[in-house]
């Protein structure tokens, strides 16, 4: 799908309440599709997402870093412990991990981004 026609369905179905039907037609199937299939598509709508809700990614190795540091953070701004969903943390620039989940606040230190391959650490 090219990145047109896929802004053209975003339009249409982001953060919309969407009947069972439209969620079963073709459009919506080929939307979806292309989100996690399409990395043109990926980045695009996931930098819609992250600018609407005032996350600045631009330091950002990739969208995808970009977005789970996102979900990483409460709506202060401040990183969440102990959840489950989240699966890496920025602590300072520079200073990636991923979150042990075992009630405390353990990370493990990553140095390349597990996405894109991209060195994190200066
Ligand atoms: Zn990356």
């Amino acid at each position: 799908m090219d990145l047109d026609r896929f802004k053209e369905l975003h339009t249409r179905f982001f953060g919309k309440e969407l009947p069972e039907e439209v969620l079963a037609s073709e459009d919506y199937e080929a939307y979806a599709n292309a989100i996690h299939e399409n990395e043109t598509c990926y980045n695009w709508a996931t930098a819609e997402k992250l600018k609407s809700k005032g996350f600045d990614y631009k330091g950002y190795c990739c969208m995808m870093m970009a977005d789970k540091v996102f979900e990483s953070l409460d709506e202060n701004g401040e990183t969440k412990y102990d959840d489950p969903e989240v699966i890496i943390n920025k602590w300072e620039e520079d200073l990636y991990g991923i979150p042990v989940h075992n009630g405390s606040a353990t990370m493990v230190v990553i140095n390349y981004c597990p996405w894109c391959g991209t060195k994190l650490s200066a």
